[in-house]
């Protein structure tokens, strides 16, 4: 299996060379050449197997220069420190079933890939003997799940910018009560986009990016997209009944894309999904775009800080993995819509609008705080569950689309404790932690405070990257 670029300018490459990059060298992403497929018989046989044992499985037909037998030790090693059963599902009435995704020791799904990634990386640096220094920027979840799953690794240093003061007590704890000697917090006077561009400024400098190693774990990462594409499988096979065909449908709480594109690759490889449906907060860009076909990416100034944070998106990093099948696999076609979106601040599909259902499966929603509220309200009501703001806004939209004889899985993104102002302002419950959390809230914490400042944060990473 080798991936190539959406822009059409890379040489085809093996999962592990697509790893360490972010973006292919021509800006594009990397996508496989062609999709892998999985048939009944197969889809049977896997009704038997742990997570990890399918996580093997399903990451073995992306990752195929890769030993099966040191994948299968990757993937126990990853989900480890999970439950048993690692995702395990709920049903919450009205034919809507939970995916719990947010069982990791950061209590959100990015653990899911994160932890994958953690490992293979530390792999795939060994077998190159090389290192790796990740620089990059938090608002909250994607800089913890990396640091949890990095922390303590021989061959990868974590420097992770986040705005001063902007964070809740809750994150600022997650991440700042590690002290791995290679775990490194590094608090910016600024806000979010301020970290954003120091961090674009030193992987733009691409004798610096070279010399010290630098890496990112975005969301565009092709591992952690892989990583994700396993739990859909997982929750359709205990969701389904042996011997059958069954159809279902996922709602998925969207911001840049990453979560909802595992679904549409695992859609492609032949599970039987019938729709996936988007849904987004207050900065609906997306949502826009799946009613629309026009897609208008929005400035920072206009992107709302919202209950559900962690869906407060300005741009879809991954939307141009779907453009290049929307576009039939046409490179010039995706380098010509992001030619319009560079001059003219959008780009324009309206005349493909009837595929993106009718082909795609792909149907959109939006959520707002005041629906959030009253989702996170109703399904403790009915059900005694709390859920956090982030999967309120998927079962707001999700019942917007459940049909009868089809089930409708909402994927679980975040636990409630994350959210705990936000769930008593809708039910009035204040969540008690468990002692673990109580522990980690209480821990001392380690963090370096800086100005926004390039070259201070260059003198930092200098002095502390593994080389
Ligand atoms: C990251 C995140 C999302 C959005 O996922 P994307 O892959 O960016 O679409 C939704 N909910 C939570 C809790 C998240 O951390």
């Amino acid at each position: 299996m080798q991936f190539i670029s959406t822009r059409g300018g890379m040489q085809p490459q093996p999962f592990s060379e697509t790893l360490l990059e972010g973006l292919a060298p021509d800006g594009g992403l990397a996508v496989p050449e062609v999709m892998p497929q999985v048939d009944g018989e197969t889809l049977e046989r896997w009704r038997a197997l742990t997570y990890p044992q399918l996580a093997t499985e399903v990451l073995g037909l992306f990752a195929t220069d890769i030993p099966r037998a040191d994948l299968a030790r990757m993937t126990e090693a990853a989900y480890a420190s999970f439950p048993a059963e690692v995702v395990p599902l709920r049903a919450i009435g009205d034919g809507i079933t939970l995916v719990g995704l947010s069982e990791g020791p950061t209590l959100a799904f990015k653990d899911m890939a994160m932890q994958f990634l953690g490992q293979v990386l530390e792999y795939t640096l060994e077998r190159k003997d090389s290192v790796l220094n990740i620089v990059g920027a938090t608002s909250g979840d994607t800089g913890s799940a990396a640091e949890h799953a990095l922390r303590g690794k021989e061959r990868v240093a974590v420097f992770m910018l986040s705005p001063q003061g902007r964070m809740s007590a809750f994150q600022r704890a997650q991440m700042f009560s590690l002290d791995d000697a290679n775990v490194h917090n590094i608090a910016v006077e600024g806000v979010f986009d301020d970290c954003q561009n120091l961090v674009k400024a030193l992987a733009g400098d691409l004798d610096f990016k070279r010399a010290q190693h630098l890496g990112a774990v975005n969301s565009i990462n092709l591992a952690r997209i892989t990583a994700q594409v396993v739990y859909y499988f997982w929750a359709w096979l205990r969701a389904t009944d042996a011997g059958g065909w069954t159809e279902l449908s996922f709602t998925v709480p969207s911001g840049n894309f990453g979560n909802i594109l595992s679904g549409f690759f695992a859609k492609q490889m032949g599970l039987p999904i019938r729709r996936l449906v988007l849904a987004a907060n207050e900065n609906n860009v997306l949502d826009e775009f799946f009613r629309t076909g026009i897609y208008r990416p929005r400035s920072a100034a206009q992107t709302l800080a919202t209950s559900s944070p962690s869906m407060d998106i300005s741009k879809a990093s991954n939307l141009e993995r779907f453009i290049f099948d929307l576009v039939g696999r046409d490179a010039a076609k995706v380098v010509a819509a992001w030619r319009d979106l560079d001059e003219q601040g959008f780009f324009d599909f309206t005349a493909d609008l009837g595929r993106f259902e009718d082909e795609f499966g792909i149907v959109s929603g939006t959520s707002t705080h005041a629906d959030r509220l009253a989702t996170i309200r109703s399904v403790y009501e009915t059900t005694g569950e709390i859920i956090d703001p982030h999967t309120a806004d998927g079962v707001k939209v999700a019942r917007e689309y459940v049909e009868s004889g089809v089930p409708m899985l909402v994927l679980e993104t975040a636990k409630p404790e994350k959210f705990a102002e936000t769930i008593q302002e809708a039910i009035g419950v204040e969540l008690d932690y468990s002692p673990e959390l109580q522990a980690m809230l209480d821990a001392p914490q380690f963090v370096t405070e800086m100005a926004d400042d390039e070259q201070a944060l260059r003198a930092f990473v200098e002095a502390n990257a593994l080389r």
